[in-house]
Formats: structure tokens, sequence, C-alpha cells
């Protein structure tokens, strides 16, 4: 079945005892066993529950995977995911990706004797410069955050063949209804489902979706293990917010390509970043492995940042994305200030780089919002 379709079917059926259309949001720590030393189908529910395991199987089936996983948070995705890693165990990393995971692999895996080399994934040469011999793992974002940089999927997963190396795909950006990196030999996808799968702004969640049973087994080893689990009534959310993804996503990057339109001929920015662009460094990539270019819009102003933002009213001044409602933010500060300055100055990320969660609002009020900020800067 086609995507939209699955967006609303995948992982769910009719509740057998009421026939609720509603997945029922099972909230219950423990199951009871059918007979001694016999468990029904759940035991416990940091093991599995029924909601998690719902929305688990929707994403899997979306990204075309073989199982899916969901935890308390992105970062727990994160944090699980690169639990696959030993010490001595070295990892290449795409090197503007989301601050908090950059905090969790440079100031605190370190601790544990894993080591990353962060690097720009825009060419063989530079991917392959960085491979060491303990290096176990590819970590890729495209786009990254917060300046949209596209990394060519197959080139690193031919890369990683050769080199036996995992790759892993946080794929939050695109969300599956742009981009599915599985279809381009990627081992492992990883979502902030806190972001457009949930697209309401109102819950923190995570999710994996991998493509081996060896893998699978893994992850669940450490997820269990970990206690890194989604809850119930947050699973129930997400799975309500994925009905509406590819409505939302279509939205999101109609209204988006109108802004950095409109943005790319403005006296005031002085650089716009937006895959969509065809004057954009990855367009052409981008075009070829994503079916859209998603919902966000950075770029460079030149004039004051504090009274383009106080400039602005229906853009709200906040972290995060994907949500329905439109959100502007300061990476240097916001987003990326966990990353450090050294490494921000390496990916790019100046004090000038405005980044914009695109919502679904009418793409006027949107553009008559950014103008008003503009002229009052
Ligand atoms: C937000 C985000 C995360 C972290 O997710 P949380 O749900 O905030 O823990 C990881 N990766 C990307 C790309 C993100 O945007």
């Amino acid at each position: 079945m086609k995507f939209d379709t699955r967006s609303i079917h995948a992982g769910r059926k009719p509740d057998p005892s009421t026939g609720a259309i509603s997945t029922s949001i099972c909230q219950t720590s423990t199951f009871v066993f059918e007979d001694y030393k016999q468990p029904g189908e759940y035991d416990y529910s940091r093991t599995g529950n029924p909601t998690r395991n719902a929305l688990e199987d929707a994403v899997a089936n979306l990204e075309g995977g073989n199982k899916g996983f969901a935890f308390s948070s992105g970062m727990a995705a994160v944090s699980t995911a690169i639990h696959l890693l030993k010490a001595g165990d070295h990892a290449v990393v795409g090197d503007d990706i989301y601050g908090g995971t950059h905090r969790l692999f440079s100031e605190i895996m370190t601790q544990y004797g894993i080591e990353f080399t962060f690097t720009r994934l825009n060419s063989r040469e530079n991917i392959e410069e960085a491979i060491q011999p303990d290096t176990k793992m590819i970590w890729i974002e495209t786009p990254s955050n917060p300046l949209l940089n596209i990394t060519d999927l197959e080139l690193v997963a031919d890369i990683a063949k050769e080199n036996q190396l995992l790759t892993v795909a946080d794929n939050t950006f695109p969300s599956p209804y742009f981009l599915r990196p599985i279809e381009y030999g990627i081992d492992l996808v990883l979502h902030s489902t806190t972001k457009y799968i949930n697209g309401h702004s109102d819950v923190i969640g995570g999710a994996i979706v991998t493509t081996t049973d060896e893998l699978a087994d893994k992850i669940h080893f450490l997820l269990n293990g970990m206690g890194t689990n989604a809850a119930p009534f947050d699973s129930w959310l997400i799975l309500r917010g994925l009905k509406t993804l590819p409505l939302r996503m279509k939205k999101h990057a109609e209204n988006a390509i109108a802004i950095a339109e409109f943005l790319i001929d403005h006296p005031k920015v002085s650089e716009v970043f937006y895959p969509g662009l065809p004057s954009h460094p990855g367009y052409e990539i981008a075009k070829k492995q994503m079916d859209g270019y998603g919902g966000i819009v950075s770029f460079k102003l030149k004039s004051d940042v504090g009274n383009f933002i106080r400039g602005l009213d229906l853009f709200l001044l906040a972290e995060s994305l994907g949500g329905a409602d439109s959100l502007v933010e300061h990476a240097a500060t916001m987003s990326h200030a966990s990353m450090g300055e050294s490494a921000r100055k390496q990916a790019g990320i100046t004090d000038d780089v405005i980044r914009l969660s695109v919502g679904l609002e009418d793409s006027d009020d949107l553009i008559e919002d950014l103008s008003r900020g503009l002229e009052r800067s």
C-alpha cells in the first residue's frame, strides 16, 4: 500500500475487545502470566507494551525496516544506538549534527573510551580520510541541522560496505515521507519523534528502525537493559500525530519553499539554506534521494538578530521544530549552544545563522511576519 495509507493503518487495527478505532492506551506496568513459567505476549511494559508496539510497527513500516523501537526521547534513541559501540571503537560523524548528539558523543561517550571524528560527509575523500582501523560506525544527518547540508546516502553506504561499518541516519529532519535512508543501504534509522512524526509540539519521543534481526535483537536488548523505552501515553500521542504526517509534510514543504524564495531576494539576508533551492550545493543529491525538501529554512542575517526576533509576531522564539506552529531560533545560543564554540566554527554555524521551523499557517501570513521582522532588524 501507498505511504499515505500506511501512515494511517500500519501497525494498527481496531481493538478486538471493543472495536475502538483509536489504538488503546495500555497504561499498565505489568501483565499477568498465563501460568507458572508462562508469560503471555507481554510481561512488563519496559520490555514491551501494546501501545508502544503499535507505534514501533508503524514507524518500521514507513521507513521500510524490519523492526521499530520507541524511546522516551530522541536523545534516548541516540544514547541507545551509540551503545552498539564499545570502548576502543571509533565513529565517523557529520560535523553539523544536532547539538545534543554532538554533546553526548564528545563530552559523555568519550569518557567511556569511544572516539569520534567529526567531519563533513560531502565527499568520498573526506569520509575515507576520517576512517581509522577501529572505526565501526558512520553517523549521518541529512539534511543536517541547522545548515541543511546534504549527504549522499548511497555513497556513504558504499564506503561503509567496503570498510564493514555500520551506518546510522538520523532521519528527523526529512521524516520518512521525504526520505527513507534504508532504500539507499543505511543499516539503522533514528528519529526524534518529538519533531515531524508527532508534529504537534506536545510530546518528547524517539524511535529507531533496524534492517536485520541481529540489529533488532541488539537494540531491544539495549532498550530493555538501559530503560530508554517510550511511555504508553506518549506512544499514543505520537501514533495520533503520525496519521497526518503526509498532509503536514506537504504543507510544511510548500510553505518552506515560498519562504526560502522570499528570503533569497531580501537585502538584509546574506545567504539562504534550503535544499529545495537550485542554488543549494546539495540540491542535485537532494533531488535524487528525497521526495521533497522538508520544512526547515535557515539563513544568515546581515542586521541585528535580537531586533529581528523581537519584530516577529507569528514565528515564536523557541527551540525544537516540526510542529504546526512556526518557530524561529538562533542556532549559536539555542539549539547548538551545547556544541561549543570551536565545533560550531568548524561546522560553519556562525552567530548570524537563524533557523526557521516553518509551520502549517498560511504562507502569506508567514512571509508578512518575516518581512516585518526584517524591517525592524
Ligand atoms: C531534536 C533532535 C534530536 C533529539 O531529540 P529529543 O526528542 O529532543 O531528545 C536528535 N536529532 C535531531 C536531528 C533533532 O532535531
